[in-house]
């Protein structure tokens, strides 16, 4: 198949004019103008006519479990009372209620042009009886706040839910060849948060880490209260972990991420650095000078997750993206759940970032949800961009011939999209 398009944007070198990608089966063989691809390559065309295509958006950060949430927890006076809000709905909702969540969720990220999401689950034992109509990177999120001493049995049980799928993806293959190669995708453990997940917790997920070659993400240095809790022993998150019976003996003069980077010993963060780059750090909003000299001094990078309309949402510390990213760091866009977000628009989310730091150029916030994510989930040769040999996961969106990226992040409405080579 043949898809012509005015414009398309590969975000692998120069957009291309009256261009064309090739397609076959769920891959990309060909993309340049639409004369030489026409000419080279045999099919259906497929005429966009005057719109833009470009790859498919990559989902950061997200929880799919609770897209029925949305507008059921208004704005909280603290992260703390939010916390506690959507304990109080949780509370409320059965396994049923989050298998159709999470695919009303799956539903909404496609229609805004999503073609791949990093999702976290707390019910990785539902996943086998969800439908992805998207390319889904599972994360199993990962509490023992209640029973630390059992952290090694919550990771395990996990991992064999998760390892569980990959076989029925396995046998699904000869079946269905389509259908099982966008469900059979990378998968990972996503330890919830320093708060809520103990150490021994982290250390078993990166030695799971190492031996099944699986990515890592986590909540880190999201909120003040945060901060709060593990430099000062003090306020509303410290009060109510100790509440709940969390022990509390890690909360001496640190901040959150000196405690994930093992600091302040310089040598346990160096030893840390080599595997670094297996973690997504989701949010990363308050950082003190001397977060800034661990980062510096960190001998690999991890990938950071920003989600900018629940940054919003709750009020959090400017996000320091001008730094982090002189430091070399991947950043990439999410939306988090419809907790704290209104919709899982990625385009919502690059207008969000872009109002929050206007002087970044638009190619740039672009990257944010193709290459950047793509990078981060370690299939920067398969997702997103366009050139022979990645997935077509692609949309295209309406131009009216004025600032090309300006009027993609613009876009409102839903855009025309391919999965897996497939015409949505
Ligand atoms: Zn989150």
């Amino acid at each position: 198949m043949l898809i012509r398009a005015r414009i398309v944007v590969t975000m692998h070198g120069e957009p291309i004019d009256n261009g064309a990608v090739a397609v076959s089966g769920n891959r990309i063989v060909d993309v340049g103008r639409f004369d030489g691809i026409k000419t080279h390559n045999a099919g259906d065309v497929v005429d966009l006519g005057e719109q833009v295509l470009l790859p498919g958006f990559i989902n950061a950060h997200c929880h799919l479990d609770y897209t029925c949430l949305r507008g059921k927890i208004p704005p909280q006076k603290s992260f703390t009372d939010w916390i506690k809000a959507i304990n109080a709905e949780k509370s409320q909702l059965s396994g049923k209620d989050y298998l159709a969540s999470i695919n009303d969720g799956f539903k909404e990220a496609k229609r805004f042009g999503t073609t791949t999401i990093a999702n976290l689950t707390a019910f990785p034992e539902l996943i086998s009886r969800v439908q992805p109509t998207i390319r889904t990177c599972w994360f199993a999120e990962l509490i023992d706040i209640r029973a630390p001493e059992h952290a090694n049995e919550v990771v395990d049980a996990a991992v064999e839910s998760l390892k569980s799928l990959e076989c029925a993806d396995m046998s699904a293959l000869s079946k269905r060849r389509h259908v099982a190669a966008l469900q059979m995708q990378r998968w990972g453990l996503a330890p919830h948060a320093l708060f809520t997940a103990s150490k021994d917790l982290f250390r078993r997920c990166e030695e799971i880490a190492q031996h099944e070659h699986i990515l890592l993400t986590t909540h880190l240095a999201e909120s003040r209260e945060e901060t709060e809790m593990f430099r000062d022993s003090a306020g509303p998150l410290y009060d109510f972990m100790k509440s709940i019976g969390r022990p509390m003996d890690d909360c001496r003069n640190r901040t959150p991420l000196g405690l994930f980077l093992g600091a302040p010993s310089p040598r346990t963060a160096g030893k840390l650095g080599g595997a670094l780059s297996n973690w997504i750090v989701a949010h990363l909003n308050e950082l003190s000078e001397s977060d800034f000299e661990l980062l510096e001094r960190s001998n690999s990078k991890f990938h950071v997750a920003h989600c900018p309309r629940s940054h919003n949402y709750f009020g959090h510390s400017a996000f320091a993206f001008d730094r982090l990213r002189s430091l070399g760091f991947n950043i990439c866009l999410g939306t988090d759940s419809l907790a704290s977000n209104e919709s899982l628009s990625l385009f919502a989310e690059m207008r969000a970032f872009q109002n929050e730091f206007p002087s970044v150029a638009p190619e740039e916030i672009l990257k944010l949800a193709t290459v950047n994510p793509a990078r981060a989930l370690r299939q920067e040769e398969e997702l997103g961009k366009i050139c022979p040999g990645t997935y077509a996961d692609l949309l295209a969106v309406p131009s009216n011939g004025g600032d090309l990226f300006e009027e993609i992040i613009a876009s409102v409405g839903e855009p025309w999209m391919m999965i897996a080579g497939q015409v949505q």
